[in-house]
């Protein structure tokens, strides 16, 4: 037989922690706690296999579902001495969705399951409480009326506005009893009204519709849509869990919160939390009544003027710290926590790994290394390495000049200016056009995501730190500022207002979402400073790390920039970058368009001088460090002259006429230049322009030696090699210029000639290839477009039908496709290494600086990757995990 049900409850469960896959993220946890003698109300979780049972058979249930499920029920009966659909003391329970990866707010819980107008009486008369019976009663009507019936939310408020009105109440609160029993008279009516059918009256009809529904929202929009995002394969599926109800909407005495062990914001290690007095559920982060702080610091820090539980609920709250501290060493690491207090008692609904902001990470990570929780290679491995770019970005200068408008809670880290929209759907269709866009609710729902993904920020005007736009904001690395309450918002009319100031649609606003601040216009912003906890795990990582980091850069500034983030050394500097500036575009038209090797030497001359400096402040910026230049690669017709005016210019810098120009404009015409005049063809062509960047390069070192005292062991690289023989010929001409350089500066040179592989014919052919090139650097850009025969610059057009049809996971010119353009780095590397056993290897291409392709440049083993400069601690970070999994598995094996 098959189990289907897991048990928990009374300090003992069928499942653990480790069973997530199986019983979902919230189910295993809930389990674990109960194993712990953690207070949860006891309750059984259906596993995922049902989910996918569900799916694969016309969504219906195994056999021996059913008899499990009452079995388990009746468990929790014994437990708690209440019966389900007792009319006298009903059991109520709660129906709760939970995937293996937690995915939050995607499927929605139903509380207070087994009332009807029978049961609500006896649930009355136990409690001695009919407001609080009646209540919970409209509440379950009103979440199974929505997520079981599929009864729109705006029918029950209607009707609840209306009871207000007739009563003059401004509050929930104010309601009474006899207010409830009206307000479920009129939500039972709506659900009649638009279904046709009365209210489901029996437990076990209500059980299954809810359990149903939670396993019928798996393929709902907004849970696909958080899929595709996450990368969450639609057949994990969820689980079910159902539990025995305890109420925090019972009296003074009882609440409800949610709280992190430590601030998922800052990271600090202070317990950080909201809780409610009498209230229920997801009333927190409902934004409908404003929370109030767990502990007194939190209160104070936030300016709140309402009692911190600490001093409302002290024995409750000192129950509670003992939870975290329990929760914090047996899990070691940052939980995220919701909890009920019924009558002073509590329990807990729920932990998870809390996320966080980068900041956070990477403080967490340092501190519980050094409080001994964690050890130093856990720490490295518990910062997710692309998070990082949330910590390079820059952040608003203090200097600047801020037009403050108004001020709402810091709820998501970094700075960010943009547009004002109000709607997810315009944010994306903006932000496509490639605008910056700030997003703009009232609050944020899980329905906003693609708009708060295309965002480059979001501010709320309600809701706290808790609250979805907060919680979903931290999780994709999005500047964001909730609740900031001055602020109006009118969807109909598209204006936002404070006072005096109204902010139409496309006007431009910043965020601040380190202080809450929300200021009118661009505000400049400054690099951040990268010290303390960075410094400390970057340390940390270094020391694991086995490839060496390289940046590519050519311009002074990035260089600086790379060398600042901790690069080893350039691994591509494109030297056609340097042939645009305004001062020598003149020339290198020039020298392209001569149609004599006597006309292109001229104009070559006067390059010379200029790409002899660029080298000279490259190799001093990087003190002797590996710098890895490539000889001119691109086709000759993109340095062309487009305009007469340009043309004219060109033929009076060579001396020739206009007509002259042109026709060789014509002729440099090609129909596909990607595959065509470029690389190492330029220089088979055209061999003095190499010869000349070659000279340069050379009398750069020499240049350095005698200024600094520096010596630069240049690596130059040819492009687009395809065969040993281009590469026989071009180091040819290197070794006579380098020989020439030696010779008449009378100062010995050490260089390396290595080639790029970017051509599946050279990756084929790298053992003969190896024998003249002393290094490799795999251009996985151009293996990518040269394996896959698709154009990168007209790929866009339909690369993302091929995602969705499933063909291609992901981007192959973001992440590296290790099947076959990796199958041919693996080919390369190995026949490389067998001509030549200290064959430098590495990749210079945009995956570099991706954590996927670089886990895979450790299993190939080469020695560095390259990236561009704000990449560069990403690819610390991913390299030292890299390692330090590597060797894991090595152990385990
Ligand atoms: P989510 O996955 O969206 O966090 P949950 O299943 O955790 O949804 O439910 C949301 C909230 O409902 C919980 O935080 C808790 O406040 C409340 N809740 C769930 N189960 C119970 C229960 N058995 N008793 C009381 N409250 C509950
Ligand atoms: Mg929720
Ligand atoms: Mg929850």
């Amino acid at each position: 037989m098959n189990k289907w049900v897991y048990s928990f409850g009374e300090g003992k469960a069928e499942g653990r922690a480790d069973m997530k896959n199986l019983l979902g993220g919230k189910g295993a946890n809930l389990a674990e706690m109960s194993n712990l003698g953690l207070p949860v109300p006891p309750g059984f979780t259906i596993t995922t296999e049902v989910c996918t049972y569900f799916y694969d058979n016309g969504k219906s249930y195994p056999g021996e579902l059913d008899g499990q499920v009452r079995e388990a029920l009746e468990t929790i009966e014994r437990i708690v001495g209440m019966r389900f659909g007792d009319p006298e003391n009903p059991l109520l329970v709660s129906v709760r969705s939970g995937a293996r990866a937690s995915m939050p707010g995607m499927m929605d819980t139903v509380l207070n399951l087994g009332l009807n107008d029978v049961t609500v009486q006896g649930l009355a008369r136990r409690s001695g409480d009919p407001r609080f019976a009646y209540d919970s009663y409209r509440r379950f009507i009103q979440m199974f009326g929505n997520v079981v019936l599929g009864v729109d939310h705006h029918h029950f408020e209607e009707v609840l506005e209306q009871v207000k009105r007739d009563r003059g109440f401004d509050l929930d609160t104010e309601l009474k009893a006899a207010d409830w029993q009206v307000v479920i008279t009129g939500y039972k009516e709506v659900v009649e009204k638009e279904l046709g059918k009365p209210f489901p009256q029996e437990p076990a009809e209500q059980l299954w519709g809810a359990i149903g529904a939670v396993f019928g929202s798996w393929m709902n929009q907004r849970a696909i849509t958080y899929r595709r995002l996450h990368d969450i394969p639609a057949a994990w599926g969820t689980a079910v869990n159902v539990q025995a109800m305890v109420f925090g909407n019972m009296g003074d005495d009882c609440a409800t919160g949610v709280a992190f062990t430590r601030n998922p914001s800052t990271g600090e290690n202070r317990f950080y939390g909201e809780y409610l007095i009498n209230a229920q559920g997801e009333d927190v982060v409902a934004g409908i009544r404003t929370p109030q702080h767990l502990t007194i610091a939190g209160k104070e820090e936030n300016g709140s003027t309402l009692p911190a539980m600490e001093e409302s609920m002290p024995e409750v709250y000192q129950q509670l710290a003992a939870v975290r501290e329990r929760l914090e060493t047996h899990y070691r690491d940052m939980q995220d926590i919701e909890f009920t207090v019924q009558q002073g008692k509590l329990y807990m609904l729920q932990t998870r790994t809390g996320k966080r902001t980068a900041a956070a990470a990477l403080k967490i990570a340092v501190d519980m290394a050094q409080e001994g929780l964690i050890d130093q290679k856990t720490g490295v491995l518990r910062v997710e390495p692309k998070s990082l770019d949330q910590l390079l970005h820059p952040t608003l200068d203090p200097k600047a000049r801020k037009q403050i408008i108004a001020k709402g809670l810091p709820a998501s880290p970094g700075a960010a200016s943009g547009k004002v929209v109000f709607s997810a759907d315009e944010a994306e269709r903006l932000s496509e056009l490639g605008e910056a866009v700030i997003l703009c609710r009232i609050e944020t729902s899980p329905e906003d995501i693609h708009g708060m993904h295309a965002a480059r920020g979001i501010l709320t005007t309600r809701g706290g730190m808790t609250s979805h736009a907060a919680v979903v904001a931290r999780g994709m690395g999005r500047a964001c500022v909730a609740g900031a309450g001055e602020l109006r918002i009118d969807y109909k009319t598209g204006v936002m207002s404070v006072r005096d100031v109204q902010i139409r649609v496309g006007d431009t606003v910043t965020i601040d979402g380190s202080t809450g601040e929300v200021m009118l216009g661009e505000v400049p912003t400054i690099q951040p400073e990268l010290t303390g906890d960075f410094a400390t795990l970057m340390g940390w990582a270094d020391t694991y790390r086995r490839m060496k980091v390289r940046t590519n850069a050519e311009t002074p500034l990035d260089s600086r920039t790379a060398r600042k983030f901790g690069a080893e050394g350039i691994g591509l500097c494109r030297t056609e970058h340097m042939f645009f500036d305004a001062e020598r575009i003149v020339a290198v038209r020039e020298m392209i368009l001569a149609d004599s090797e006597g006309g292109r030497r001229a104009a070559l001359a006067k390059i010379a001088p200029m790409q002899r400096n660029d080298f000279v402040e490259l190799f001093k910026i990087m003190k002797g460090l590996p710098v890895t230049i490539r000889l001119l690669d691109p086709p000759l017709h993109e340095f062309l002259p487009n305009s007469e005016e340009e043309m004219r210019e060109v033929a009076e810098g060579a001396g020739t006429d206009l007509a002259k120009v042109q026709h060789r404009a014509v002729q440099l015409h090609e129909a596909n230049p990607m595959l065509g005049h470029r690389g190492c063809r330029l220089g088979i062509s055209y061999p003095e322009i190499y010869e000349m960047q070659a000279r340069s390069i050379f009398e750069a070192a020499v240049e350095v030696f005698k200024e600094t005292g520096e010596t630069v062991i240049p690596e130059i690289m040819i492009p687009l090699v395809g065969t040993k023989k281009e590469l026989d010929i071009l180091k040819a001409v290197i070794d006579r210029v380098g020989a020439e350089v030696m010779q008449s500066s009378g100062r010995k040179i050490d260089y390396l000639v290595g080639t790029m592989i970017e051509l599946p014919r050279a990756a084929l052919q790298a053992a003969k290839i190896a024998e003249t090139a002393q290094f490799f650097s795999f251009g996985t850009n151009d293996l990518t477009q040269t394996t896959f025969g698709i154009s990168r610059d007209d790929a866009g057009a339909f690369l993302p039908d091929y995602q969705r049809a499933g063909i291609l996971e992901h981007d192959p010119f973001v992440t590296l496709d290790t099947e076959g353009v990796g199958e041919l780095v693996s080919i390369a590397a190995e026949r490389g290494r067998k001509t030549r056993a200290d064959i430098k290897l590495g990749i210079c291409g945009e995956h570099g600086g991706d954590p996927s392709s670089i886990y895979f440049c450790e299993k190939v083993g080469l020695d560095y990757v390259s990236c561009s400069p704000y990449r560069v601690p990403i690819a610390r970070l991913a390299a030292a995990q890299a390692a330090i999994l590597g060797e894991q598995a090595a152990s385990e094996a």
